[in-house]
This record gives C-alpha cells, structure tokens and sequence, in this order.
C-alpha cells in the first residue's frame, strides 16, 4: 500500500462516525469517505477531535481543518488524541533551507 504523505497531521483524530475509523490526516479521510469505509461509503457523518463539532459535509470539514494553525491546535478530549507514533516521518520537511535545495524531486 501506498504511504499517504500529507504535511497536515493532525494531533487530534478525525473520526467517521459510521464506522468509527479514525486517522490524522484529510487525505486519508477523504479516502476513506469514498471508497473504504465499510458501512456506508459515501456518507459523509464526521467528528472532528479537536472541537468535536460534527460535520456533514465534505467541503464543512475541510474549510474547519485548513485553517491556519490547526495542525499544531490539541484535541478537546484524551480520547480523540491521535497517537503520535503512526505519523509518518517529518523529515520530509527539513527546516535547513539548504537540505530543501538537494531535495531530489522523483
Ligand atoms: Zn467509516
Ligand atoms: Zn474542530
């Protein structure tokens, strides 16, 4: 399976309320709203774990979490807390400008 790279992970989890996945990033939710949730596909039905407001529209929860900041913003409650160690690596993303420079595009 492909690894999904996305530089927005969340500390908080979105979570689909059909089925109860969660994971820490849009681009994996939206995957799983239009193909892999096993309940009702489609169905858009989410909390989101930093304010635990619900939406049910997929443009709503994007425009929520594309705000500015939101990435660093902790969930409201423990129990929506994303775990840490599933993130991808970071080093994606290196701080050192030089590092950006060598960066190879494939
Ligand atoms: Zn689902
Ligand atoms: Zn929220």
């Amino acid at each position: 399976m492909e690894k999904i790279k996305d530089p927005r992970q969340f500390f908080f989890a979105i979570i689909c309320n059909v089925c109860r996945y969660r994971c820490g990033t849009l681009q994996e939710m939206r995957l799983h709203v239009t193909r892999n949730c096993p309940v009702q596909p489609r169905k858009i039905d989410l909390c989101c774990g930093h304010c635990g407001h619900v939406f049910y529209k997929w443009p709503e929860i994007v425009e929520h979490l594309n705000q500015k900041d939101m990435h660093n913003q902790p969930a409201f409650r423990p129990e929506y807390v994303f775990p840490v160690d599933v993130r991808p690596d970071i080093t994606l993303y290196p701080e050192d400008p030089e590092n950006i420079m060598v960066c190879h595009i494939t």
